[in-house]
């Protein structure tokens, strides 16, 4: 197998995915790496809701993000909070307006409707290309950037999810969230 017809494949779903952001009537406004880094803020946890995160997440350079983030934020779709812990670090988060506007337009419905019309066959996709992803980035030493239930310092503590790398006590909400500190459980 050389990888030639799956590239072929992932390019051509990563165009259609550019072009069904270009056209969305809710998206005109905004480019599409705005678009990126507020589906990034809305699924990244606590650990992963900073600018470096979001640069080293969509691979682009400092400026480029620094950018488009004061652009999102002047137009009130995300806001900025101090650390309160590290006065220097600054956090990220969507407003409500921009909530909304993710929760509207993900997961995209042409990729709902085909997964449907796949039946088991998208389970048996979605757990390959989950494999796919991992075996990049340990191949890469790139950041993980995955789910933190499948993280190896995610723990059960009195029945509640804890991050073992951070020691402190998580929701199970927080458990389907991005992070930028997983470890994927091969690696311990
Ligand atoms: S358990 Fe892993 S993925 Fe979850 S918060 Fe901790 S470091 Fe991040």
């Amino acid at each position: 197998m050389t990888g030639t017809t799956l590239f072929d494949l992932l390019e051509r779903l990563t165009s259609l995915m550019r072009m069904w952001n270009r056209q969305h009537p809710l998206l005109a406004e905004l480019q599409s790496i705005q678009v990126s880094a507020l589906i990034y803020l809305s699924r990244c946890n606590r650990y992963s809701n900073t600018p470096l995160a979001v640069t080293e997440y969509l691979g682009l350079t400092k400026g480029t993000v620094s950018q488009s983030l004061k652009a999102l934020e002047a137009k009130g779709l995300i806001e900025k909070s101090q650390d309160p812990r590290d006065r220097r670090s600054v956090h990220l988060r969507l407003t409500e307006p921009a909530q909304a506007l993710v929760a509207a337009i993900t997961p995209p419905d042409f990729l709902v409707t085909a997964l449907a019309q796949m039946g088991e066959r998208a389970e048996q996709l979605e757990a390959l290309l989950g494999d796919l992803l991992r075996q990049i980035q340990r191949n890469q030493d790139v950041p993980g950037f995955g789910l933190c239930r499948t993280c190896r310092f995610h723990q059960q503590r009195d029945g509640q999810p804890f991050c073992g790398l951070t020691g402190e006590t998580m929701t199970t909400p927080d458990i389907e969230l991005i992070c930028r500190e997983h470890q994927p459980p091969e690696a311990a």
